[in-house]
């Protein structure tokens, strides 16, 4: 048991002042406010004093590919868990593995890895795969590398989400692909959030890609068509269709400051989440390493291949959400739980147990300063972090 005491906790609805939470089994079991504390706390349990901090539901990170050294595609259980070990300190409790456009063979692979892997309760949970490509368009492929770019295919997905133990809760693919929308629509029905990227479709054909069932873009801004005044294109689709959410990559690099201003003016945070599309250089010193088979530089602040193309990024969600939270008038704590927490645990199907601080959920809990610095990382309730 552990009571985290002193605390401002956030809860779905209301900010409590000096409150008690209380942690059993790995899920939060109560939360009393200060009048509401009628019993001492029981003197086997561990106690935490919050001094009067915040406390926030974990981040969860739906798009990640790597960290530490590790990457989804290693197809290794000592991968995940080498990722899982090293989130919490970023204030990631929870993430969807994220493979890249590769052979067929290496993504069966690593998703029959994700699918035999156990999270451990203290560490950063798997909660599914983000499937990034390969069903994606070869003139925007970022660094998906274009060899492997493949046809929306529903035969081979529905042998991958049987591979994966049904762990396939988010896909990235381009729309265009799929004019007839019969696979959108399929992977929709089947509960798999569909997400737009690496996309040459303008606005019109995301328009129509919305009504099949896209819900989401990936990493808005990156590998698709920007703002035309005659085609707003899929970055104008975002901004303008209400029924679109978007990732976004937080780090002044992929998209601009003044771009992340405009993007959160006109969406707000109830329709954004912030990603870090990480790569397995992040937390490691710069130099050379690898992202879907193709050598990619390190530096200080980004990854590269060697063309220039950005390689997924080096960004921690810490970082991510106190870039924002500096950046944004106006934004406040709870648009940052909206857009680390509450929106990510949606997109990726588990807000019944994870994304607030709700009595019955998990206790996946950070207690922050008033700045977003991690005091405490808490995974299914065990103290995964102390910063
Ligand atoms: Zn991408």
């Amino acid at each position: 048991m552990i009571v985290v005491k002193n605390a401002q906790v956030y809860t779905e609805s209301e900010i409590i002042p000096e409150a008690r939470v209380v942690i059993r089994d790995g899920l939060i079991e109560q939360i009393v406010a200060k009048d509401g504390l009628a019993e001492d706390i029981p003197p086997q349990a561990q106690v935490i004093d919050a001094k009067h901090e915040y406390v926030i539901p974990g981040f969860i990170d739906t798009h990640i590919h790597g960290a530490a050294g590790a990457d989804v595609m290693d197809a290794m259980p000592d991968a995940l868990q080498t990722m899982a070990e090293f989130l919490p300190k970023e204030g990631t409790t929870a993430f969807l593995a994220t493979t890249i456009t590769q052979a067929t063979e290496k993504i069966e692979q690593a998703l029959r890895n994700i699918a035999n892997f156990k999270s451990k309760p203290g560490k950063s949970e798997v909660i599914g795969v983000h499937l990034e490509g390969p069903f994606v368009e070869k003139t925007k492929a970022g660094a998906q590398p274009v060899e492997y770019i493949q046809k929306p295919n529903m035969g081979l997905f529905n042998r991958w989400q049987e591979l994966a133990g049904n762990k396939i809760k988010m896909i990235t693919l381009a729309p265009e692909h799929d004019p007839e929308g019969n696979f959108i629509r399929y992977l929709n029905e089947t509960g798999v959030t569909v997400s737009a990227g690496h996309t040459d479709a303008g606005f019109s054909e995301l328009k129509r890609a919305v009504r099949q069932g896209v819900r989401q873009l990936t990493h808005l801004c990156n590998a698709m068509n920007g703002i035309h005044h005659r085609d707003i294109g899929a970055v104008g689709a975002a901004l303008l269709l209400e029924e679109l959410h978007a990732e976004l990559i937080a780090d002044g690099i992929h998209v601009s400051d003044e771009m992340l201003q405009l993007v959160y003016h006109n969406m707000g945070s109830g329709r954004l989440t912030l990603i870090t599309d990480a790569m397995r250089a992040k937390g490691l010193p710069p130099g050379d390493y690898e992202l879907g088979g193709q050598p990619v530089k390190v530096t200080e602040d980004r990854a590269v291949l060697a063309d220039g193309t950005l390689a997924g990024s080096i960004l921690s969600m810490q970082e991510a959400v106190k870039k924002m939270f500096k950046l944004l008038d106006g934004i406040g704590i709870r648009d940052i739980i909206q857009m680390a927490s509450v929106n990510p645990a949606k997109q990726a199907g588990v807000y019944d147990r994870k994304g607030s601080i709700t009595v019955g959920k998990d206790a996946d809990l950070l207690i922050v300063d008033a700045e977003l610095n991690i005091k405490y990382t808490i995974c299914r309730g065990i103290i995964a972090h102390i910063g």
